[in-house]
Formats: C-alpha cells, structure tokens, sequence
C-alpha cells in the first residue's frame, strides 16, 4: 500500500492545521524529519496490534493515560517518571479486578498537538492566534510566540525520543517491578484518607502476590511491562513525515508512536486524517462525540479498517455523562450487528469539560466516574466488552479537576493549575478512578 501525497492530503481542505508563515522553512523541517530514525519499530505496532485485539474480543482492557498536552518544559525524568507510576499504580489495581491483561498505553512522547474550538483567543481586549500545543506554537500569550514554527516540529520528535528512551528505561530496568508497584498502591491505601476506602482490594491483591511469593512463582513479567506510545495523529506535516514504509512487510507504518487517534474534530470521512490514517498499519482509534450516528460509524470502520483486521480499530467514545446512556447503545448496537472488529474504550473526559465562574476549565470527578459507570452499564446490557478507559492525567498533585475523595473545590483550581489545555486527573483522583473502575470490573 502506497502513502499518499502531502499536497493531496492538503488538498483535502483538513481542519485544525497551523498556517506557516512561511513554506520554506516547513520544507525544511518535513525533510529533516524523514530523514529522523524510527521512533518506535512496525513489529511494536503490530503486537500492540495484537493485544489490542485481545481487548476487543472481552480478553483484555485497555488503559490509555497522560496529558492533555505534553510540553517541551515538561520533559524531565520527574515528570516522565510520576506519570508512569501512576500509570502502573492503575494497570496493578485494573490487572487485579479485570482477571485478563490490562494494555498499558500512554498518552505520552508526541501528544504535543492539539485541536482548538477557536483559532483565535482573545484577553483582556487583545486578540492572538490562539495556543496549538507546543508542536504548534507556544503557550505565552505574546503576538511572537504564537506564530506557528515549523521548528517545533523536529523539537517534537527529539522530546519525544527523549520521553520514550526514558520510558522505555523504566519498563524494562527495574522501575515497574509488581512488587514495588504494589507497594506504592498500598502506601496510598494506608497513607490518605481517600486511598483507605479502597483498603480491601488492596489487601487481596497483598494475598496474591504473597501466595505467588511462597510457592516461588517469579515469572519475568514481574518485572517488566510492556508499555506503548500514543498521540492525536493532527499535524500532517509530522505525521507525514514520520510515515515509512516498512522493509518486513513492504506497508507504510507511522513510526512517530505505536497507537495514533484521530480526534472528534478531524474524523470527517472523505478528509486528509482519515485518509492518511487509513494507508498506515498501526493500530489507531477514532474519537466519537455524542454527534456520532451509527452511519457515521459504519463508514468510518470500512474506510479505516476495510479487512475487518482486529486490533487494528478503537473506537474512543466521549459522549458526557449526560448523554452516554441515552447515545450510546445504538451506535454500539449497530456496529456490532454489522460485524465490525472493534475495541471499545470509554474517554470519559472530554463530553465532561466546563468553565469554573473562576475562569479555569475544570472536569467533576463524579461526572468522570458516572460517565465510565453509563459505559460498563451499556456494554453490559449489550452483551459488549467495555474495553477500557481513555483519561488525561498526571502523576503530580495538581489541582485541574473538581471533586473526588480530596473534595477539590473550585476555588481550589488555582492552587497548582499546570496544564496548558484540558484539565487532567491529579495523582489521587487517577487511583482513585482506578479503584472505582476496579469494583465496576468485578461486579
Ligand atoms: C483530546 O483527546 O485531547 C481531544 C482533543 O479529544 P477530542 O478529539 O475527543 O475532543
Ligand atoms: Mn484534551
């Protein structure tokens, strides 16, 4: 299968792509990057490919987590590091309750660009291009520093390297072993009011790993995870360039991460996402919001996923916690009529955004947990998998949700509001969302 030209996917007309100043210098860019080695190798993909399809046939859950937006300020081995621990704190609790392998995705090494509603933001009188995420343009609010710059594109792909190196170090050195991890799990059960809740299933999963202990099972999974990579597939010029053709099989992959999304505002059919998207072999996701018909759907699994392969399509619902129980049934009623291979993973986040009368955009915890509730609920009334959850979070205690067992108010968002798009799960409210899904899980 060939890649389709840059000019034809612009050609397209597709949404949410930066206007360059200037083509030279993106020419510039594109070229260095396709030149760049690898980031991630097409065999990954493919077993990420496989794993995926476990999940879609009710033998695994799926566990994608990290920012919103990654920054180039953000990459440090703290911030690297506390995102993976809470990451693996969660697949412990998950692994536990599901029974069956939980797929360890992160939002992370190239989620740098993002989708805006506007492409312009105005403050106090002054009107700017507005923030496209650090692949873009940067954060400042400064005529300077939001004109896009095609450089940014090759620092996104060497911060990148750079997380990924990091996390792969993590996974395989040491840092993800099952006995420490469980043992951070069980520091947050006895140490915070809000962990000791959760003080049973801990405990249970204590008695299992020392059962395993005395009967001298040390299998090296204990000490290791598999760990994969996943951004929004939006800048096409990144994409683009990153896209090879792959020596084992003769197929174009996107070696920029192992899984890539198309988002709720770029998943017209006949558009340059989709089409990019549907020449390359990784496993990918399409985001549905609560405008998605079950047509909508239909098309997009048979342009995207034409040989039914499974593994190969997500479809990442994101109705609100409002809409889900009403919405989604139908959609899912019809596609799985339809025989469609598909992994169905619930981001109970983005239909759950709103402004707090402070100005921040901020997420309740109950509707992000009532909305992962509609989900179970409706697979289980189908008789589908719910496949897994999809969440922004963040290993540091940040204060960019309302609620959970901290009782986060809204007057509490400016305390330590760091994310430079949507509000993300603190350190506690993502353990704690993984204990709540856990006890979903074992109903
Ligand atoms: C996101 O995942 O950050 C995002 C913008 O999601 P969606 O495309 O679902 O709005
Ligand atoms: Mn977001």
């Amino acid at each position: 299968m060939s890649i389709p030209d840059l000019a034809a996917l612009h050609a397209l007309g597709p949404a949410q792509q930066p206007t360059y100043p200037d083509r030279g210098a993106v020419d510039g860019a594109v070229a260095r990057l396709r030149t760049a080695p690898p980031l991630v190798f097409a065999g990954e993909c493919d077993d990420l490919k496989t794993k995926i399809a476990a999940v879609a046939r009710g033998e695994a859950f799926l566990l994608q987590g990290g920012d919103c937006a990654e920054t180039f300020a953000g990459v440090t081995a703290d911030n690297v590091r506390n995102k993976l621990r809470v990451l693996l704190q969660m697949a412990v609790v998950l692994t536990y309750a599901a029974s069956v392998p939980v797929v360890k995705v992160g939002r992370i090494a190239g989620q740098y660009a993002k989708p805006r509603s506007s492409d312009l933001e105005t403050r106090d009188g002054v009107t700017l291009p507005a923030y496209r995420g650090d692949a873009v343009n940067g954060f400042d609010f400064t005529p300077e520093s939001r004109v896009p710059d095609p450089q940014r594109l090759v620092d996104v792909y060497n911060s990148s390297a750079a997380t990924l190196n990091l996390v792969r170090a993590f996974v395989t050195g040491g840092y993800a072993d099952l006995r420490q991890v469980h043992t951070w799990n069980t520091d947050f059960v006895r140490e915070s009011p809000v962990g000791q809740r959760y003080e049973q299933i801990a405990g249970e999963i204590e008695r299992a790993l020392t059962f395993m202990q005395a009967i001298g099972a040390d299998p090296d999974e204990f000490h290791r995870v598999d760990f994969h990579s996943s951004h929004e597939a939006l800048v096409l010029e990144y994409e683009h360039a990153m896209t090879r053709v792959d020596s084992r099989t003769n197929t174009p992959y996107d070696v920029s991460g192992h899984f890539v999304w198309i988002g709720e505002r770029t998943r017209q059919l006949d558009n340059a996402h989709v089409e990019l998207l549907s020449h390359i072999r990784n496993p990918i996701g399409v985001k549905l919001g609560p405008t998605t018909t079950p047509d909508d759907a239909l098309a997009l699994a048979a342009k995207l996923n034409p040989e039914n392969e499974p593994g190969r399509l997500t479809f990442i619902t994101r109705f609100g916690a409002g809409k889900i129980r009403d919405g989604l049934p139908h959609l899912v009623e019809k596609v799985n009529a339809a025989g469609v291979e598909v992994a169905w993973v619930c981001d109970p986040m983005h239909g759950n955004t709103f402004e707090a009368s402070s100005g921040y955009k901020t997420r309740r915890f109950d509707d992000v947990i009532e909305e992962v509730q509609g989900f179970f609920d409706v697979h289980r009334s189908l008789g589908t998998w719910p496949g897994g959850v999809h969440v922004e979070l963040t290993g540091d205690d940040v204060t960019e949700c309302v609620g959970g067992g901290e009782e986060l108010l809204e007057a509490d968002l400016g305390g330590r509001y760091e994310s430079v798009c949507d509000p993300r799960l603190n350190r506690v409210q993502s353990l704690e969302l993984a204990f709540l899904v856990a006890e979903m899980l074992r109903k």
